[in-house]
């Protein structure tokens, strides 16, 4: 196994630009990986060796020459299989979009490429974002390398144990109620969720538009700065992208500290509820702030109870609208029923065949909920909640600069604890979902493996919308405290250990 899977991408990318490495070894050594323990973690649906490494050798020819490179040029990357790419079947997870390649690139994407970074290929998840397992996945779940016995989280689990299976440095995800933070948190990864609009989601497989953001996942929190840094920014191809930049997330990493800063703990995110080892390294990194200069805040967010409610009706109802597109006609599969096959039957019949339990599921609900004569009470009521949770946070962050909380009450759970009962996986959410249904941004950090399972955990943090910056700054300085205090970086802890080593 090539040391060099083990590095960070910011040491990655120093070595490449300093000549010790070049990108093909980079992007070779990753893929080598890839093909040892993919078939074990299921992280990547399609890998794309043979664009990765012409992308790579064309880096070290041109750095070669002299010329002058953008920063992560020749660094791989992973993306999650719901963002468009023209050169790599995307399925988004489901059977009705099997072998389907688009005719365009998402924005992130000719981001990458513009980038000059080598893409591994597409990663698993949820159907069409729908999970937090991977379970509901078309082609099977993505396991997590700490323990293969469990979920890597969800939607994102293929980024995720990507990247904590070290078969990619960085990776892109899609957050829409916790789908880049939760597999952080339970696989020992950064996820970081921007403010809504700070990433344009022009080709990202809409789940639910309001909701829906995209964001990197790394094994550091300068990693996902610097990804944040190539990827955000605005679109003209997405109308609800913000006109203006947020900064530099990496400046904001680099000058990490929370000396000073107001860290409100929310007190509707603790306690009952949470796993008691996941608690208590909460209150580990709770006491390492006030150490090292925070005040620690209580803040109160009573409409936090109907978070889950509110989300499970605003999720079902824009996805029902955004997934009616895929008819038969325009994307993907097509099933023709025997006899009289009119539109209306294939269209059925497609939509059977192609569509998984939870897809159906939701479909249902978010029609039911948007009826006539129901439409008030179920979707009316939630926007209304939605704005209580706005306005929770508004008033939590007039008493605090930032919030924290687990990221999610529990490690990772073993496969088919969780399937057959909806509510329960739905309940993993609670910590993550507020953040998505006010727009603001939030990142989970590896916060120490908790005592009960020896399995990671997350904290979670979140800022006011647009201070992305205010995360960077105190994650990275969190991180390097644990680094202090358990003496090495989290993922050296374990992982690779049980997969292929
Ligand atoms: N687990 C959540 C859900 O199932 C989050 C999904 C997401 O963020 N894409 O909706």
């Amino acid at each position: 196994m090539s040391e060099l899977i083990k590095k960070n991408a910011a040491e990655l990318v120093s070595l490449m630009a300093s000549g010790e490495v070049s990108s093909v070894e980079v992007t070779q050594a990753h893929l080598d990986r890839i093909a040892a323990v993919n078939g074990t973690l299921n992280s990547y649906l399609h890998v794309t060796a043979d664009a990765a490494l012409k992308v790579a050798a064309d880096v070290d020819r041109r750095r070669a020459a002299g010329e002058s490179l953008p920063k992560l040029a020749g660094l791989p990357i992973a993306v999650k299989d719901n963002l468009t790419t023209t050169d790599a079947p995307t399925t988004a997870g489901s059977k009705i979009l099997e072998g389907w390649v688009p005719q365009y690139d998402a924005t992130v994407v000719t981001k990458l490429r513009n980038e000059l970074m080598p893409i591994l290929g597409k990663t698993n998840l949820d159907e069409f974002a729908m999970g937090s397992s991977t379970e509901f996945s078309a082609y099977g779940p993505s396991r997590n390398p700490w323990d293969t016995d469990r979920i890597p989280g969800g939607s994102g689990g293929g980024s995720s144990s990507a990247v904590a299976g070290f078969t990619a440095p960085l990776a892109i995800g899609s957050d829409t109620g916790g789908s880049i933070r939760f597999p952080g948190a339970v696989t020992g990864t950064v996820g970081t969720k921007p403010t809504y609009g700070a990433v344009s989601r022009y080709g990202l497989i809409a789940l639910a538009s309001s909701l829906d953001q995209i964001g990197p996942v790394s094994r550091n929190v300068l990693d996902a700065a610097l990804l944040q840094d190539v990827i955000a920014g605005h679109d003209p191809h997405d109308s609800t992208s913000l006109p203006e930049s947020l900064g530099s997330m990496a400046e904001a990493a680099a000058n990490r500290s929370v000396a000073g800063m107001r860290i409100g703990v929310i007190k509707q995110l603790t306690g009952a509820g949470f796993q008691p080892g996941v608690q208590a390294r909460f209150d580990d990194s709770l006491a390492l702030l006030a150490k090292n200069g925070a005040e620690i805040v209580e803040v109160d967010c009573p409409s936090f109870e109907y978070a889950i409610a509110a989300y499970y009706l605003i999720l079902p109802a824009e996805a029902s609208s955004n997934l009616a597109k895929f008819d038969s006609v325009r994307f993907g599969l097509r099933v023709t029923p025997e006899g009289n096959p009119t539109i209306e039957r294939v269209m059925a019949a497609t939509r059977e065949a192609g569509f998984g339990p939870e897809v159906k599921r939701r479909i249902i609900l978010g029609t039911y909920a948007l009826s006539s004569g129901y439409y008030d009470a179920y979707y009316g009521s939630a926007q209304k909640v939605r704005t209580l949770i706005q306005r929770d946070l508004a008033a939590a962050f007039s008493k605090a600069d930032v919030l924290v909380s687990p990221t999610a009450p529990t490690t990772a759970f073993k496969f088919g604890e969780k399937i057959d009962d909806p509510l329960a996986m739905y309940l993993n959410d609670i910590a993550t979902i507020p953040a998505n249904l006010a727009g603001i941004p939030g990142m989970s950090i590896p916060n120490g493996l908790a005592d009960e399972d020896g399995l990671p955990s997350g904290l979670q943090i979140l800022a006011p919308a647009r201070e992305d910056a205010r995360l960077y700054k105190v994650g990275a300085a969190l991180e390097a405290w644990h680094e202090e205090v358990w003496g090495k970086r989290m993922i050296d802890f374990a992982p690779e250990l049980k997969v292929g080593a």
